[in-house]
């Protein structure tokens, strides 16, 4: 009976993972049709052009092995080498990690960066391994890889349980294959390895800007605007930080266990202090309310800032929110899109919000490449410049098509792809 059900969850998730996959190819196919391509360059671009599986055997601490399967999914390499994170979970499928290079494809064209999407991912849950037995996962990685990827071919990153570390154990192991030293193999590093000033924070900074610029479009200031976010993991809660600290009120914040509302503003940085490196907080207090009560609070900014499919067809009437940020990936199902785009509620997309880590990342590759390092501020305003242009772009286009501001950013995303194959005489 248990077996049952947990096939039956895994069927569900597959699913889900499969709608995102095909949800994507809706707007990319509705993208490429505003902008007059022909059929084939979506039959290019539904899907990546290199899935590599592979298998990965390693010796675990009581001195058996375990094999465990880790993807690279490259989408399209015809605007330069692709790039994208490696996430260890136990829920990774192929399909999840071919969607998210797509995504990631779209990223790098909204923030115009020479780069392509790729994504990476191993079936593993790293909070029941140890140190070591993740160094030996990640290096096999490397060498199960290490064919595809390069420094001028496909660039990986960190992702959902992934880190600093991780990225050193993946570009010493890179390194050694090559037998020269390869920083500009991976980013993510730790800063005495090559890692970028900023780059802990970038897509907190990024989200933050585009809040900035949504609430100009909205006449809205930010100073005393009441913003509510859900999720308090890294892009959470240095956004609740940034936007205390840009004179917002932050009223409700939410983790996995509940949510917290204040409509005075909560005090930031005590949750701050308290919470632990999962994200989590909220156990800590008796009063909650649900993540469902959070995302219809009433306020100015809502940020859905954890997990996909929170503002579904059911909740979109009753968000109150003037301006919804996705900071996290998917947050939004396209009826959703639909619905709040109908309300006239200004809604920045996943692939621009929270392009500002790859941006990052991207700096962290030219770095490593010119072997000359910028300061905090030199990234920050990089960082700045690409973001605002970025949603400039995304804001007109909308405008100007008259479409929501998903498509508008697809748009953006898929014409230098789109391009590039063209002129490299794919299709
Ligand atoms: P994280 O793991 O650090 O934190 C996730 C937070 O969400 C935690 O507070 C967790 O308790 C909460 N959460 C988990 N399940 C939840 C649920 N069902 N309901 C409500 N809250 C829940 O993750 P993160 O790095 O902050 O990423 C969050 C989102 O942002 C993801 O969608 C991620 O893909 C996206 N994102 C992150 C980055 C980055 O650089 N961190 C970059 C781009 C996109």
């Amino acid at each position: 009976m248990e077996q049952q059900s947990v096939a039956a969850g895994r069927q569900e998730e597959q699913r889900e993972n499969m709608d995102v996959l095909v949800s994507t190819q809706t707007v990319i196919h509705k993208a490429l049709d505003k902008l007059g391509y022909p059929e084939a360059v979506y039959e290019l671009l539904k899907e990546p052009m290199r899935v590599l599986t592979v298998r990965i055997p390693v010796r675990m601490d009581d001195g058996t092995v375990k094999v465990f399967t880790g993807y690279r999914a490259q989408h399209n390499d015809a605007v330069g080498p692709t790039k994208g994170g490696v996430r260890f979970h136990p829920d990774v499928t192929e399909s999840e990690v071919k969607a998210l290079s797509i995504w990631m494809s779209l990223k790098a064209g909204i923030v115009d960066l020479p780069y392509g999407g790729g994504k990476g991912g191993i079936i593993c849950d790293p909070r029941n391994m140890s140190f070591r037995e993740l160094e030996r996962l990640s290096r096999g990685y490397v060498r199960a890889i290490s064919q595809i990827v390069g420094p001028t071919k496909d660039i990986p990153a960190p992702d959902v349980f992934t880190n600093s570390q991780i990225m050193a154990w993946m570009m010493d192991e890179y390194s050694r294959i090559r037998e020269f030293d390869s920083p500009g193999f991976i980013t993510g590093k730790p800063l005495v390895l090559g890692g970028s000033r900023g780059r802990e924070t970038a897509t907190a900074k990024g989200v933050t800007l585009m809040i900035r610029e949504a609430a100009k479009k909205r006449g809205l200031s930010i100073e005393g605007a009441r913003v509510v976010i859900q999720g308090f993991g890294n892009a959470g809660s240095f956004l609740a930080k940034f936007m205390h600290d840009a004179g917002a009120k932050v009223i409700g914040i939410s983790d996995a266990y509940g949510a917290l509302h204040d409509p005075d503003g909560l005090d930031i940085d005590y949750l701050l202090d308290r919470r632990d490196s999962f994200g989590t907080v909220t156990k800590l207090f008796k009063d909650t309310i649900t993540n469902q009560e959070l995302l219809e609070l009433d306020c100015d900014i809502l940020v859905p800032a954890a997990v996909e499919n929170q503002i579904t067809a059911k909740n979109a009437d009753r968000i109150k929110a003037d301006i919804v940020v996705e900071a996290a990936n998917g947050p939004t199902t396209l009826e959703a899109t639909k619905i709040l785009h109908e309300r006239d509620i200004l809604l920045v997309p996943d692939v621009l919000a929270s392009a500002g880590g790859v941006t990052v990342s991207y700096f962290e590759w030219v770095q490593n490449n010119q072997g000359y390092y910028w300061s905090d501020e030199e990234v920050e305003q990089k960082l700045e410049d690409i973001m605002v242009r970025a949603f400039e772009n995304v804001y007109n286009t909308a405008q100007t098509r008259k479409v929501d501001m998903r498509l508008a950013a697809y748009m953006v995303g898929v014409r230098k792809m789109a391009e590039a194959s063209r002129f490299r005489g794919w299709v």
